[in-house]
């Protein structure tokens, strides 16, 4: 174990939050190893990030492009796997594939075809998820349910784009109860991907953050976001 006490109490916030995982698995009768904790590493920084990648996190998740392309520069992701999930603006597209092994925040047409032509460029297929917007609020991202169909359909027509699933993020401020039922219904949606596409493998559902994730793993979520429960709060002066 770490002597350096800002390390010891990293580590021991993430023996306790994959505790929890473990338990809220083994409640739903699933696999622990299952469900993969991406370490939401947005605001922190590349030091952070660093002494984090040498702990039991699976991933990590940035919602700004300049963060993920300074702690890629930096080496802070150790190798370890980086996933954007912040609203991606389509001119941005470009420093994200490549870097980000998984896109989880996919939520209009436009950007999809944004993806696929920079994909093309790079000549790698880029893994995305489809973000949505369940809960309708004008002010979060996330496609309409609406557009799930349209979005689907044009991400299988792709060929440098790989779709593995859905993601969402419920309303800031639910209830547990709330929580539950909004993932449960994202769980339902990506069951109907699944029915309606058979020949492809969907395999990623992206759910539950470090007040929810509990809730989320219980409705069937493969990945939590963890930012809080890992980092402490987070200081939006540190920005990148
Ligand atoms: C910030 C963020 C998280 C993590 O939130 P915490 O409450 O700090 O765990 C998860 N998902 C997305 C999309 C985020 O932007």
């Amino acid at each position: 174990m770490d002597t350096n006490p800002a390390a010891r109490l990293m580590e021991e916030r993430i023996a306790q939050v994959r505790l929890r995982m473990a338990e809220a698995a083994k409640a739903a009768g699933r696999d622990p190893a299952e469900v993969l904790l991406c370490a939401v590493s947005k605001t922190q920084t590349s030091d952070t990030v660093l002494l984090s990648a040498g702990m039991n996190v699976d991933c990590f998740g940035e919602n700004h492009m300049q963060e993920l392309v300074a702690h890629h520069s930096d080496g802070a992701y150790q190798g370890k796997p980086a996933h954007f999930i912040g609203h991606l603006q389509t001119n941005k597209v470009k420093k994200v594939v490549g870097i980000a092994s998984l896109i989880q925040s996919v939520d209009s047409l436009r950007l999809l075809d944004a993806i696929e032509k920079e994909a093309g460029k790079q000549e790698l297929r880029q893994d995305i998820l489809l973000e949505l917007n369940l809960a309708g609020e004008e002010s979060k991202t996330g496609a309409g349910l609406e557009e799930l169909w349209p979005m689907a359909e044009h991400a299988l027509s792709l060929p440098h784009i790989r779709l593995r699933g859905l993601m969402g993020i419920p309303p800031a401020g639910s209830t547990s109860d709330e929580n539950r039922r909004y993932f449960a219904s994202l769980r339902g949606l990506f069951e109907k991907l699944c029915e309606e596409y058979p020949n492809e493998k969907f395999d990623i559902l992206s759910m539950g953050m470090s007040a929810s994730f509990e809730e989320a793993i219980l409705e069937g979520a493969t990945v939590v976001r963890v930012g809080t429960a890992i980092y402490g709060p987070r200081d939006y002066g540190n920005k990148a």
